[in-house]
């Protein structure tokens, strides 16, 4: 079963770890490391309180993601507490927002801030909106919008988690998120070298064919379409000849040990370059892969 508990002191052990063996991803793992250890101790923080939704089988299988099949967030969520945790994480790892963040955690713990309504009046805000909103609570848009990303992410992680027994047994046959319909930011190789999708937004695994793209379906069992680069050779990347977009891959079949997904994925950055170097895109854009618009190294 896909659990999103990692233990805080390992996950800490191995942020170390890298920061001490690949110092060309410690500026990204300073700024989001501490995003990986306050979701994963909200999580754990929070998993006495589950909800579930019954899933309509006939849509899923037609590839309708449940976020498309029923209301995700409830006001009934532990919206306070996530939203203290989010913004506890950007204050640590993004020092520049952290006056911001001070102000966000008071207005929030006082309750003049509701995180529920918050994330609800702000999918995909305009920009002139954003820029609203972050004047009302006296900080800046960029650590607004910010700090909405990663509060949505902490509340999709959290029910895909809750949801994830009930998925298990159920057939998916798409390249998005079956939760939150995103596109994967990373595949790991697992046991009898099965491919398992990661979602950089809910943090869902899902089990895709290894020579299909997640992103158009494109099958091509003639070409290798597995790009390895110099170095370790558990590192690859899935290049697809149509829609030109990549997708990191990480051979993990060889160690059996829970691997976190997404600091796996920071820690192979260097990879996106040379990918996007190459003129291939990301299936999904994060932090660290959408060049010109990320605030790490
Ligand atoms: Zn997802
Ligand atoms: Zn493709």
């Amino acid at each position: 079963m896909v659990s999103n508990n990692y233990d805080i002191e390992t996950l800490a052990g191995e942020i170390e770890q890298i920061l001490a063996e690949q110092p060309h991803v410690a500026n990204l793992l300073k700024a989001f490391g501490p995003m990986f250890l306050e979701k994963s101790r909200w999580l754990m923080d929070v998993q006495n309180y589950t909800k579930t939704f019954p899933v309509d089988e006939v849509q899923y299988l037609g590839g309708i993601p449940l976020i498309q099949q029923c209301q995700l967030f409830l006001p009934d969520d532990p919206w306070k507490s996530a939203g203290l945790s989010v913004a506890e994480a950007i204050r640590q790892g993004l020092p520049h927002f952290a006056g911001d963040m001070a102000g966000l955690t008071r207005q929030i713990a006082e309750g003049t801030v509701d995180c529920f309504t918050l994330v609800n009046s702000s999918t995909a805000p305009e920009e002139s909106q954003l820029a609203d909103r972050a004047q009302t609570f006296e900080i800046e848009p960029m650590a607004l919008q910010l700090f909405l990303r990663f509060l949505t992410r902490f509340m999709l992680s959290k029910r895909a988690q809750d949801m994830a027994a009930e998925l298990a047994p159920l057939t998916w046959n798409k390249g998005y998120c079956p939760v939150c319909g995103s596109f994967p930011q990373l595949a790991i190789i697992k046991e009898q070298g099965q491919r398992w999708l990661q979602c950089g937004d809910c943090s869902h695994e899902w089990k895709f064919p290894r020579l299909t793209c997640p992103y158009c379906d494109h099958e091509d069992p003639e070409n290798t379409n597995y790009l390895f680069v110099e170095g370790k050779k558990e590192d690859t990347a899935f290049t697809c000849s149509k829609c030109r977009k990549y997708l990191i891959t990480s051979n993990r079949s060889a160690n059996l040990q829970q691997a976190h997904a997404g600091l796996i994925a920071l820690s192979l950055a260097h990879l996106d370059l040379i990918l996007q170097d190459k003129g291939f895109l990301p299936m999904a854009e994060c932090e660290w892969n959408s060049f010109g618009a990320s605030s790490g190294g």
